[in-house]
C-alpha cells in the first residue's frame, strides 16, 4: 500500500474569525490518496497539528502500512496507525477516510449503505457565521438563504448585539458557539441573555479541560450545551456524562471514521445528543463525515461551503442537507478543470 499527498491551499469566500483564532483567508488541508480512496487532514494548530506534521505523520505511517494488501482491513491500519504515532488526529484520519473510499469504491457501494445507513434520515445542516462587524454578519445571514439553520459564532464583545442583529434579518433556527470563550459564571449569563433569541443550543461556552465548568453551566443554563473542544474522542465521553447535553464529532479530532462510530455509541450510552461537525475543508472531508449523518442529531458540515476554490466536489448541499448519493466511496471527486 503506497500512501500518496497534496497540499492544497483553500481561499475562504470571506475571512472567518472564531473567539480562539484570528480571521483567516485561507487554509490548508492535505489530500491524501490510497488505494484509489480519496482522504483528507484538514489540521488546526490548537490541536497541535500543522501541514508539516501531517506530512511527517504520513512519513511515519508509511512503512507500517506498506506490507498490508490492497483494500486493507481498516480496523488493522488504523490499529497499527495509532501504536506508530500517538495523537496526529487529522493525518490518521485522512488515511483511514482514504481505505474506507477505496473499499466502497472496489464493492461499487457508498458507504452509507455498506453500513446500512438510510439516506433518506439526514437532519439539516447549519451554515456558519463567523465573528464579524454586526452589518457584516447581517449580510452573512442574508447569503445563507439556502441552508435552514445558521450556526453563529460568539464570545466577541457584543453577543448580545450580535443576536439582536441578526433577529433583525432571520427567524431561522439559530445555534451559537463560544468557542471556550467565557467563564463558567459569564457563560450562565450569556446563556439566559441568549435564550430569548431562541438560541437552539450552545457549543463549548467554558475551556475544554473545564469539566466542572461546563457542569455548573448545564445546571443552570435555560439553554442546552454541547461539548465541542472537550469531546476529542470516545475516552472523553464517560467522563462529559452529567456535564453537557451533546457532542460535536469531528474527522480531525477524533481520527477517522471507526472512532467516530465509537463517539456517536459512547454518546448514545450515555443518552447525549450527538453532531458532527468539521474545520474549515474541502469536499473530501465534508463526503467522508457525511456518511454517517443518518446517524447523528445535528449536522454541522458547512466547512467546504466556505472555501472558494474546493478542488473536490461530491458533498452537494441540496435542500439544506448534504445529500447522500449513489456515487461509491465516500462520493468525492476530483473537481475536473482544478
Ligand atoms: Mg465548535
Amino acid at each position: 500500500m503506497k500512501i500518496d499527498h497534496s497540499v492544497y491551499s483553500l481561499r475562504l469566500r470571506q475571512p472567518f474569525r472564531t473567539a480562539r483564532s484570528a480571521a483567516d483567508a485561507e487554509r490548508h488541508v492535505v489530500i491524501v490518496r490510497v488505494d484509489g480512496g480519496v482522504g483528507e487532514a484538514a489540521p488546526t494548530p490548537y490541536y497541535g497539528e500543522t501541514v508539516e506534521t501531517v506530512r511527517h505523520a504520513l512519513e511515519r505511517y508509511a512503512p507500517v502500512l506498506a506490507d498490508l494488501p490492497p483494500i486493507a482491513p481498516i480496523e488493522t491500519a488504523s490499529a497499527r496507525m495509532r501504536a506508530a504515532l500517538g495523537g496526529n488526529t487529522a493525518a490518521r484520519a485522512a488515511v483511514e477516510c482514504a481505505l474506507w473510499d477505496a473499499l466502497g469504491r472496489w464493492v461499487n457501494q457508498p458507504l452509507w449503505r455498506l453500513w446500512g445507513l438510510d439516506p433518506t434520515h439526514v437532519p439539516q445542516t447549519s451554515y456558519t457565521i463567523g465573528l464579524d462587524t454586526l452589518d457584516a454578519m447581517q449580510a452573512k445571514a442574508r447569503e445563507a438563504e439556502p441552508y435552514a439553520i445558521l450556526k453563529v459564532k460568539v464570545g466577541g464583545s457584543n453577543d448580545l448585539d450580535v443576536l439582536r442583529a441578526l433577529r433583525d434579518v432571520t427567524d431561522k433556527p439559530i445555534r451559537v458557539d463560544a468557542n471556550t470563550a467565557w467563564t463558567a459564571r459569564e457563560a450562565v449569563e450569556r446563556c439566559e441573555e441568549l435564550a430569548p433569541f431562541g438560541v437552539e443550543f450552545v457549543e463549548q461556552p467554558v475551556k475544554a479541560h473545564d469539566l466542572d465548568g461546563l457542569r455548573f453551566v448545564r445546571e443552570r443554563s435555560p439553554v442546552p450545551i454541547v461539548a465541542d473542544e472537550s469531546a476529542r474522542t470516545s475516552m472523553d465521553i464517560p467522563r462529559l456524562a452529567g456535564c453537557v447535553d451533546g457532542i460535536n464529532i469531528k474527522l480531525a479530532k477524533c481520527g477517522g471514521l471507526i472512532e467516530a462510530m465509537s463517539m456517536i455509541r459512547a454518546a448514545r450510552a450515555h443518552s447525549m445528543r450527538v453532531m458532527v461537525g468539521c474545520m474549515i475543508e474541502s469536499s473530501v472531508g465534508i463526503a467522508s463525515m457525511a456518511q454517517l449523518t443518518p446517524l447523528v442529531d445535528y449536522v454541522d458540515l458547512d466547512g467546504h461551503l466556505l472555501v472558494a476554490n474546493d478542488p473536490y466536489e461530491g458533498a452537494r448541499c441540496v435542500a439544506g442537507r448534504i445529500a447522500l448519493t449513489e456515487a461509491s466511496g465516500t462520493g468525492a471527486r476530483f473537481r475536473s478543470g482544478t
